[in-house]
């Protein structure tokens, strides 16, 4: 069974496939803090990440990896960002507009 990316409504695989389009797997840190704010950072309920949990490309900007080696690592500190959450995880956005008209 190929490994999959563990972010909300990704369905990419690790297979040969999507490397060749260029999708990349990442494995979580081994940091604790750090792997702690992956797991913040996915959203997602009662899931702990294991040894083989692993996100792809996808979730992070381009400036989080690290190209200048053969593999394309993600940067020391780096955590993902980009994901498509269902609407009950999106939270709403608290703007400066809706702050004023509290206050008033
Ligand atoms: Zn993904």
């Amino acid at each position: 069974m190929p490994q999959s990316c563990a972010a909300w409504g990704c369905t990419n695989r690790r297979t040969i496939e999507n490397r060749s389009r260029g999708i990349t797997f990442h494995r979580f840190p081994k940091n604790k803090e750090l792997r702690r704010q992956w797991e913040v950072a996915l959203r997602r309920e009662g899931f702990s990440t294991s040894e083989s949990s692993v996100l792809c490309n996808e979730h992070f900007k381009p400036e989080d990896f690290d190209r200048t080696g053969p593999i394309e690592r993600i940067r020391d500190g780096a955590k993902p960002s980009i994901f498509s959450f269902p609407p009950h995880l999106q939270r709403p956005v608290a703007t400066r507009k809706a702050e004023a008209f509290e206050e008033s």
